[in-house]
């Protein structure tokens, strides 16, 4: 019989769109399984132009954009492709994180395949899930306690807390009767919680891992500053100090850490701290949860408010937040009492709050890898139609090249295998052998 293998089924040339498929003699466990927002989706798909939701797997299976695993999908998810429906053949599916990189596809998985998740990570995707339009289907949920083995036949799985721009993320160590093989998913050496990647780093080398499977975000050339959350927190405070105006900001929509650092800085400044309706949802969906930061928390915190963006209609779970909202006309008198997080898709409020000339932007988010990003064009228009000056304070949510190579090299396994990442062959680490890998190749986990 051969040895175990792992498969990669996505993220392979790309940042995101993890799925790697780890076998075992009869047993087959998956990790990860979001959509590669690769440059081929993109040749397809575009905004508004989506696989039809009656027929999600056909429309991408067409262009080779998902797997074709038998035993893996939903029936329902299958209709109309050219892949039978089978009974489960994949025994479990372990995420490591809720970016819908990583976890967006759940939904198109068999109802009978089991998921393991961390419980902080169930939180998150019950909270997407109820203030989105985004699904994650029905399956057995199963918690993980961290470091606590979960087998799986012959695969057993040991979870451990790792550090990444959301909470609750994990990494892997997967043993085999062939060697073990280490994952990383999404991780960082230079955040809050620093201290779990960290131990994470240490259980993994006791394992004597054969093969590692390491996130490559930055990897190749990289245009991010290697800031902390603190430097991020002190940048902030420089721009806020003797700002007689509005302060306007952005970052990613579950970034709780980051949302954290710029309420308190806001709140340092004697400036209340202003959140959208689905920032208030998140924030008190998470308050008190022991694996998340501590939350300023919406009816709560003195300090925190909601901003009211006019609608049509308001759902449900918008309603509560409703209530002593603020509105444009408010902002507008009180700006430079306010610190007003507005995502970019809500930008057409920028025409009723009418900020002052010069008043700051805070992009807290990554930048674009690519100079022809239509997304970036689009926000530089914006911010220079209302002269509003740019400052780009970000604490990436990936390890630096740097940090991955040192992890590689303490770590000696026989194969180094890169994912997530645009530059698979520029990764070098000394003395170690590097495969990259060919998207549906079987690798073997073991050998020496
Ligand atoms: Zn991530």
């Amino acid at each position: 019989m051969p040895g175990a293998t792992v498969t990669f089924h996505g993220g392979v040339r790309e940042i995101g769109g993890n799925k790697v498929l780890v076998e075992d003699g009869p047993d087959r466990v998956l990790f990860d399984f979001g959509p590669s927002f690769s440059r081929r989706y993109d040749e397809f798909y575009l905004n508004f132009l989506q696989p039809r939701s009656t027929s999600p797997v056909k429309d991408l299976l067409e262009f080779d954009l998902i797997p074709r695993i038998p035993g893996l999908y939903s029936r329902e998810a299958l209709h109309g492709a050219d892949l039978a429906y089978e009974a489960p053949q994949i025994h479990a599916l372990f995420l490591t994180h809720a970016h819908f990189d990583h976890a967006g596809y759940l939904e198109y998985i068999d109802p009978d395949i089991p998921v393991h998740l961390g419980p902080d990570t169930k939180t998150l995707l019950d909270t997407i899930q109820a203030s989105g339009t985004v699904g994650y289907g029905i399956h057995p949920w199963n918690l993980l306690t961290a470091g606590t083995p979960v087998r799986i036949g012959n695969i057993e799985v040991v979870p451990h807390p790792v550090d990444h721009s959301i909470p609750g993320a994990y990494g892997y160590v997967i043993r085999t009767s062939s060697g073990t093989a280490v994952y990383t998913g999404d991780f960082r050496q230079h955040g809050p919680r620093a201290e779990l990647t960290e131990k994470f780093l240490g259980a993994a080398a006791h394992e004597g891992p054969t093969a590692l499977i390491t996130e490559g975000t930055r990897v190749g050339p990289d245009p991010r500053r290697n800031f902390s959350e603190q430097t991020v927190r002190s940048e902030v405070d420089r721009v806020l100090e003797g700002c007689p105006d509005l302060v306007l900001g952005t970052c990613y929509p579950r970034d709780v850490d980051r949302i954290v650092t710029l309420y308190e800085a806001a709140r340092d400044a004697d400036r209340a701290f202003v959140v959208s309706l689905k920032t208030a949802f998140l924030l008190t969906a998470v308050a008190g949860r022991p694996g998340f930061p501590k939350v300023p928390v919406p009816g709560q915190t003195p300090d925190l408010f909601v901003y009211g963006r006019p609608k049509r209609r308001y759902y449900k779970w918008e309603e509560p937040f409703l209530e002593g909202a603020l509105d444009a006309e408010y902002v507008r008198s009180n700006g430079r009492r306010l610190f007003l997080m507005l995502e970019m898709m809500h930008f057409p409020e920028l025409i009723d709050l009418r900020p002052p000339k010069e008043s700051p932007f805070i992009y807290s988010m990554s930048e674009p890898f690519s100079e022809e990003d239509l997304e970036a064009e689009v926000l530089q228009n914006w911010l220079e139609h209302f002269h509003l000056r740019k400052h780009s304070l970000h604490a990436s949510g990936h390890c630096s090249a740097p940090e991955l190579l040192a992890m590689a090299q303490h770590l000696r396994p026989t194969r180094t295998f890169p994912i997530h990442t645009e530059h698979p062959d520029d990764f070098h680490p000394k003395g170690a052998t590097v495969v990259s890998p060919e998207k549906g190749v079987a690798y073997p986990v073991g050998g020496t």
